[in-house]
C-alpha cells in the first residue's frame, strides 16, 4: 500500500503499523507532519506542564535496565521529606504548572502509602485545589489506588515497558515482584476506578521488532489509555541490560523509532495527552521539541532539588539535571515559541480523549 493510502486510512491494522515505523527519510517526515496536522487539528498547538518531583531513589524492585534498581548498590538512596515535596509543588503553582507528577521507586510499606495519601491532600489545599496530580508510584494494591484517587490523585502513569510477555521478562527479573499479569492486573485497576491512566514503554529495547512495537500501540488503544509516554531506551552501564549496549540500534535511530512511535499513536489515538520524554532530549538536545513536533503535547520540567537529581538517574547523563526550575521555565517558554507552540499555563491540561469518554458516561 502506498504511504498516503496508509495515512488515509481511519484503523491501522498491525502490518499498517510496522510499515509505518519502517519509513526513513521523506516519507518518515511525511508521517510526522501527518500526525502534526493532526494534533493541531484536535488538540491545537498546546503544550501542557507536569512539575516533575523524583520524591525517593528507594526501589523494592530491580529492573534489569534502570539505574536505581534496588541490586545498584553504588547508588545514594534518598527520600524527600513532606515539606520538600510541598515546597516542590508551590514552586510548581508559583511558576504557573497547572500539574505536578510524583515519581518515585515501589514501594508498598504502611508508611510510604500514608505518607502519599498525607502529601497529596496537603498539594489539594494549595489554592484551593489549584493544581492536577499525577502519581507514577508503581504497582500498589486496588485499595491503596482507591485511596489515593480519593485524597485527590487523578492521574496515574505505570509503564508497561513493553506489552510482550516474553519481552517483559527480558528486561525485568521472573519472579513475584516483577510479574507481567500482575502488571496488568494494576493498569486494569487504575482505568475502574476512574484515574487517567497512562503507560507507555521504552523504544530501541534489546530484542525489540517492530512487530512487538505496534503490539504495544495496538496496546494502548485497546486498553483506551488517556496519556502516554515513549522515549528510546538509554543503557546504564550500572545495570544487567548493559551487556547488551552493543545490540541496539544507533541512538539517531532509536530517537527516529520513538518520534515514528509517537506520529503513528496520534494518528490513531488523537486526543489522548502524550510526553515528550526527558529521555528524547538525553539523546537529542532537539528530542523534546521533535517530539513536540512528532505529536506529543506533554512536557515534564524537573522540580526536585537539584542535590538529589544526580541519583535518580534510571538511564545515565540525563538531560537538565543541573538546572533550577526557573532556569526550565523560561527555557523551555522560549523552546515551544521557537516551534510554534505554546505553554498553556495555570490549567491541569487534563486529556481531551479521557474528559470526552467520561462525559459520555455520565450523559
Ligand atoms: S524502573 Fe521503577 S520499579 Fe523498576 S527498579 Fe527502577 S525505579 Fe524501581
Amino acid at each position: 500500500m502506498t504511504l498516503q493510502h496508509l495515512l488515509d486510512k481511519q484503523y491501522f491494522e498491525k502490518e499498517d503499523i510496522v510499515q509505518l515505523l519502517a519509513t526513513e527519510g521523506e516519507e518518515m517526515q511525511q508521517l510526522l507532519q501527518k500526525a502534526r496536522e493532526v494534533k493541531f487539528a484536535r488538540l491545537d498547538n498546546y503544550v501542557h506542564l507536569r512539575g516533575l518531583i523524583e520524591l525517593s531513589n528507594i526501589c523494592r524492585k530491580s529492573c534489569l535496565y534502570c539505574g536505581v534498581r534496588s541490586d545498584n548498590h553504588k547508588v545514594d538512596r534518598y527520600e524527600l521529606t513532606e515539606d520538600e515535596v510541598l515546597e516542590c509543588a508551590q514552586m510548581a503553582h508559583k511558576l504557573g504548572y497547572g500539574s505536578v507528577a510524583i515519581q518515585s521507586g515501589e514501594r508498598n510499606d504502611k508508611a510510604f502509602v500514608e505518607k502519599i495519601t498525607r502529601l497529596v491532600k496537603r498539594i489539594k489545599e494549595i489554592d484551593n485545589g489549584a493544581l492536577g496530580i499525577t502519581l507514577s508510584l508503581g504497582e500498589q494494591s486496588d485499595e491503596v489506588y482507591q485511596e489515593w484517587f480519593e485524597a485527590g490523585a487523578h492521574r496515574y502513569l505505570l509503564r508497561i515497558e513493553s506489552s510482550n510477555e516474553e519481552l517483559y521478562y527480558k528486561i525485568h527479573p521472573h519472579d513475584e515482584r516483577h510479574d507481567f499479569a500482575r502488571r496488568l492486573a494494576c493498569i486494569d485497576s487504575l482505568l475502574k476506578i476512574g484515574y487517567q491512566t497512562g503507560t507507555g514503554v521504552m523504544v530501541g529495547l534489546p530484542f525489540q521488532t517492530l512487530d512487538v512495537l505496534a503490539e504495544d500501540l495496538l496496546f494502548f488503544k485497546k486498553k483506551d489509555v488517556a496519556m502516554v509516554g515513549m522515549g528510546p531506551f538509554i543503557p546504564h552501564p550500572d545495570t544487567p541490560l548493559y551487556q547488551y549496549a552493543n545490540q541496539i540500534p544507533s541512538a539517531e535511530d532509536r530517537m527516529n523509532l520513538t518520534l515514528k512511535m509517537i506520529a503513528v499513536l496520534r494518528l490513531m489515538m488523537p486526543e489522548i495527552n502524550m510526553v515528550a520524554a526527558t529521555a528524547n532530549q538525553t539523546v537529542d538536545p532537539m528530542g523534546r521539541e521533535k517530539a513536540i513536533m512528532a505529536g506529543a503535547n506533554v512536557i515534564m520540567p524537573n522540580m526536585t532539588p537539584n542535590e538529589y537529581r544526580e541519583d535518580y538517574l534510571i538511564y545515565p547523563d540525563k538531560a537538565c539535571v543541573s538546572d533550577k526550575p526557573e532556569e526550565c521555565y523560561s527555557c523551555l517558554d522560549i523552546r515551544m515559541k521557537a516551534i510554534g507552540h505554546q505553554i498553556l499555563y495555570n490549567a491541569w491540561g487534563d486529556s481531551v480523549a479521557f474528559t470526552k469518554k467520561i462525559s459520555k458516561l455520565v450523559n
